[in-house]
């Protein structure tokens, strides 16, 4: 059928690739061909398969199944037992839609396999008639009942297989055990699908496999076109499971392949300044210490110190629960730049943090002779011509830092404190007012060492996982209102005894000013209820340096209580305090409750924390119960991944990866361990990928990444 462009044309670039390639490797390189490249395929149908995501043939090849039918695992209608949850697969054959009192319907759909009939029924949805129309062959599953004399299903799941309008009834029928279930689509239906997959594969047949043949057979894969052939028609279980092992294998392994060309890529270009003179500075602070660092954080300051010492830029990534000590590390990369005649730079994301950052990253230098200013956009002149002419040595800053105002005489060192709430481009924009300074990235959110390995897999990583010793740690309970008074009254005791307190107030609703309210009132309630007592408020709100003031004061132990909305969830460190109250503590999420965890316990007393909660969901519960249950960050994390599953976690799409869509961050710990190790292992030895038996394999990772790679093998 001739579409869109001159057939001869298409059929000339076709010969003329096919000249220059070998057979087997055009066929691969043609899965980047549009659909519309496929016979039989023409703008009509190009448009619909467009809102699926599907645009190129490999994004046709890869529209994986959502599920699969076996039949063996279906029932006959024949011999349904009521009561019982079942999968039954036939004919619709009838459709019934009745008003009911109350300006209601009721949908019911009748089926039939040959053996008898079972109906769906469904109250006030008629839609399904539109997917479930007379003639297709549809699977419902769901608990059957016997009513009015007929057997039938409330809300049953469906699937619709085939047989849809204007389809060729040859092909709706699934001769094969398996049978594969298509997510639903508009306008397009599995069948026709199935036969536009068939139309792809035939397109590809004889392709090369872009993975060598040494990984192939170290993981003992299925080849590509074989596997695809699998997924979409599958024969039996075990090969099809073997076939989206293979498929599962290929997201990750060449998302690896990726992020190794791309950290490769960076240190070849990245030439840095080689913090290499003789240590002083350092020495002098590390001495001055009242405690012996713990044995990660100098594992992870002699990772950091070889890194800022070569001449290679330091891009690098240290991770530590909130507590665990990355600021002494921070400040020994700071003076290492300092002794070395550079300007050192710290960017925190809130006013709060940086505040608190400066005033106690200014303590711990005092007397060493070194200069720290504190840059906001509050800061005036004076602070900021200093900065320019290299007087202060160190700056903590928000993100004021990156205003254009602002220039370093020197900058040899960029740390981005809690790096995930930064932009990419805000983090380049303060790298940017040096001449290639080393760059540290700290994060205090545990994720799980599955996400890191992709999201910030072309970093280097440093892990602070031991926390200081001495550290009496922290219990969490669970309460509802029935408790409040015990809680109250536990806080109590604690003030008396000279600690202090934080109660954290609800959010609301996406208001401040709602949120700010109700922590006024319940500031008003703890007045009265303990006379003689201190209480601080803290709300968004306030003024920054109102807020500045609540918490020197907090700090400085003149306030016993302070309610806070939610600001406090970043890095305030006040050792003293002892009790956490969290109200409607289902409402924050998982890594927001273990933040607020890590404010209480910092000293020599055990912490309490007690969290309110009227949970009105299972992800809710399942999430208290997990706080309850891990005081470890990373196990927590797992346990959010595991609960939120793991779309929230690829959300913020600023990283420019590939999706996973069979891998599961959750499940494949160990297949993403290895399979980062080999791809580490075949980029150091082949750096741009250029032997012969790798060049396919670029090929298909740049496919992947969308062609982002394609700037590493120029030149
Ligand atoms: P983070 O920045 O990771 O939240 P900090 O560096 O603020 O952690 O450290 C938390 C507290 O623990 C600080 O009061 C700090 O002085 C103290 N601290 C840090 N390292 C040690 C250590 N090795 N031994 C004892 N106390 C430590
Ligand atoms: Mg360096």
């Amino acid at each position: 059928m001739p579409e869109g462009k001159a057939p001869e044309n298409k059929a000339q670039a076709e010969r003329a690739e096919a000249r220059k390639l070998p057979p087997p490797v055009a066929a691969l390189e043609r899965t980047a061909a549009p659909v519309s490249s496929l016979q039989g395929v023409g703008p009509a149908i190009a448009r619909k398969l467009a809102p699926l995501g599907i645009r190129t043939v490999a994004d046709l090849l890869y529209h994986f199944p959502r599920r699969y039918l076996d039949r063996s695992s279906l029932t006959a209608i024949g011999s349904v037992k009521t009561g019982e949850e079942t999968t039954v697969l036939g004919k619709v054959c009838d459709i019934e839609s009745r008003p009911t009192r109350g300006r209601k319907s009721v949908l019911t759909i009748t089926i039939f396999d040959g053996t008898g009939y079972i109906s769906g029924v469904w109250f006030n949805q008629e839609w399904h008639k539109e997917r479930l129309r007379e003639g297709v062959e549809a699977a419902f599953s769901g608990k059957v009942q016997y009513q009015y004399k007929r057997l039938q299903m409330v809300n049953p799941s469906y699937d619709v297989l085939g047989g849809e309008e204007g389809e060729d009834r040859a092909e709706a029928i699934h001769t094969g055990r398996i049978i594969p279930l298509y997510p639903a689509t508009a306008g397009v239906t599995s069948a026709s699908l199935r036969r536009l997959v068939k139309r792809a594969l035939e397109a590809v047949s004889g392709m090369a496999d872009p993975v060598p043949r040494s990984v192939r057979d170290k993981f003992d894969l299925t080849p590509l076109e074989k596997a695809l052939r699998e997924i979409h028609f599958p024969n039996d279980n075990a090969a099809l499971k073997k076939a989206r092992y293979r498929a599962a294998f290929d997201e990750v392994f060449m998302m690896q392949v990726g992020l190794a060309l791309r950290k490769k890529h960076y240190e070849a270009q990245a030439r840095g300044i080689a913090h290499d003179s003789s240590p002083g500075l350092t020495v002098d602070f590390a001495q001055s210490l009242p405690f012996e660092m713990t044995g990660a954080q100098k594992r992870s300051w002699r990772e950091i110190s070889a890194d800022m010492k070569s001449a290679t830029r330091m891009n690098r990534l240290l991770q530590g629960e909130v507590g665990s000590g990355k600021t002494v590390v921070a400040v020994l990369a700071l003076l290492k730049a300092v002794e070395n005649g550079y300007q050192g730079a710290l960017m925190a994301p809130t006013e709060v943090l940086t505040q608190q950052h400066y005033e106690r990253i200014g303590q711990m230098l005092e007397g060493l002779g070194v200069r720290v200013e504190l840059l906001t956009s509050s800061t005036g002149r004076t602070v900021i011509d200093n900065v320019a002419s290299g007087e202060v040595n160190i700056v903590v800053g928000t993100h004021a830092l990156i205003q254009q105002s602002v220039s370093f005489a020197r900058l040899g060192l960029v740390i981005i404190d809690e790096q995930h709430r930064f932009g990419l481009d805000q983090r380049v924009s303060l790298s940017e007012k040096g001449e290639d300074p080393d760059i540290l990235h700290m994060s205090a959110t545990p994720i799980p060492r599955t996400l890191s390995m992709t999201l910030f897999g072309d970093l280097d990583v440093s892990v602070i996982d031991e926390l200081p010793r001495g550290r009496k740690g922290v219990i969490t309970v669970v309460s509802d209102q029935s408790q409040r008074k015990g809680a109250f009254a536990m806080v109590g005791r604690e003030i008396k005894a000279g600690r202090q307190a934080f109660v954290i107030c609800p959010l609301i609703e996406e208001s401040e000013k709602l949120d700010a309210r109700a922590a006024a009132d319940e500031a008003k309630r703890l007045a009265a209820e303990f006379p003689g007592y201190d209480i601080g408020l803290l709300h968004g709100q306030m003024k920054s340096d109102e807020k500045r003031k609540v918490m020197r004061q907090f700090a400085s132990g003149r306030i016993d209580i302070l309610i806070s909305t939610s600001v406090v969830e970043v890095g305030v460190d006040v050792p003293n305090a002892t009790v956490m109250i969290v109200e409607d503590a289902d409402r924050f999420g998982l890594a927001q409750l273990h933040q607020l965890r890590g404010r209480i316990g910092r000293g020599s007393e055990r912490g309490v924390f007690i969290l309110f909660s009227d949970p009105s969901t299972d992800e809710a519960r399942a999430r208290l119960d997990a706080i309850k249950r891990y005081d470890d960050g990373f196990e927590l994390a797992e346990a959010d991944l595991r609960i939120r599953g793991e779309g929230s976690l690829f959300g913020n799409r600023q990283s420019g990866l590939p999706d996973l869509k069979v891998a599961k961050l959750s499940r494949n710990f160990e297949l993403i361990r290895r399979a980062r190790e080999e791809a580490f292992r075949l980029v150091a030895a082949d750096p741009d990928l250029s032997k012969i038996e790798h060049v396919l394999l670029r090929w298909e990772t740049n496919r992947r990444f969308g062609g982002s790679l394609d700037w590493l093998f120029k030149g």
